[in-house]
């Protein structure tokens, strides 16, 4: 995923100011900044569930930003996992996700099936198939949204603060799914305030503020030896 010269503008307020960034496959790129600093924004320049005022953004080799390009082609291969976990509460888990898989990819009923069974397996909740969301903890239920994302086999995963809405007991079964998911080679753009997370798992870390990148690196550079004073003053509030 390539991010080149982003800027985002609602009215007056400028809320992304040039924004480059460079995903590889399979790399993990977690993103960290205070609240405001245009993180979620970011995320929804890149499915384009906002329209970037200027600048590219290019997915798996497609420019998501050119305007003869249809967009639910270029949605269906980015999975997004938001801090709410939207799943559909009339629905079961294995229905949540085999909805989408076939109504947009149009796959048979017993294809869909497979694959969300499958997917439920992957985030370690194959015994919750016929639970509905009410019936799930928020973990759980975050879970299955992680897996209904996986299901439509996208090519890039973006996570917008999956673990702030839970309770702390429940972040680790999260995490843990996410820190699989990297080993098993997938390409991620994270929001998140989980330090040990983006230390561990993260190939380099962006720090933002202002709607620009203040500085970025691995993470025990930008978390462990951070240069910018923005940065350490954040850093001193989360950690
Ligand atoms: P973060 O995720 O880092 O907390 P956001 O991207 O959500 O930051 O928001 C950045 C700024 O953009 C905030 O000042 C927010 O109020 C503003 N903003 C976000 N979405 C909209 C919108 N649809 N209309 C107007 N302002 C918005
Ligand atoms: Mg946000």
């Amino acid at each position: 995923m390539r991010i080149r010269g982003l800027h985002k503008a609602f009215g007056d307020l400028e809320v992304l100011r040039g924004i480059d960034i460079t995903v590889q496959r399979g790399e993990v790129v977690c993103v960290i900044g205070p609240s405001g600093s245009g993180k979620s924004t970011l995320l929804r320049c890149v499915n384009l569930l906002e329209e970037p005022t200027s600048g590219t953004v290019a997915v798996a080799g497609t420019e998501v930003t050119d305007p003869d390009v249809d967009i639910d082609q270029v949605r269906r291969r980015i999975g997004m996992v938001f801090q709410s976990f939207n799943l559909f509460p009339h629905l079961t888990a294995l229905e949540n996700l085999t909805l989408a898989q076939r109504r947009v990819l149009r796959r048979p009923k017993g294809e869909a099936v497979r694959v969300g069974r499958a997917n439920l397996e992957r985030v370690g909740l194959s015994d919750k198939e016929d639970a509905y969301p009410a019936q799930l903890s928020g973990g759980q239920q975050q879970r299955v949204a992680i897996a209904r994302a996986l299901s439509m086999d996208p090519e890039l995963m973006l996570f917008d603060e999956p673990t702030s809405a839970l309770d702390p007991e429940l972040v680790g079964d999260v995490l843990a799914v996410m820190r699989s998911l990297a080993q098993e080679g997938m390409t991620m753009l994270v929001v998140t305030h989980e330090m040990s997370f983006a230390r561990e798992v993260a190939d380099r870390v962006v720090f933002m503020d202002g709607g620009v990148i203040v500085e970025e690196g691995s993470a025990e550079r930008v978390v462990g030896a951070p240069r910018h004073e923005r940065t350490r003053a954040f850093l001193a509030r989360v950690l």
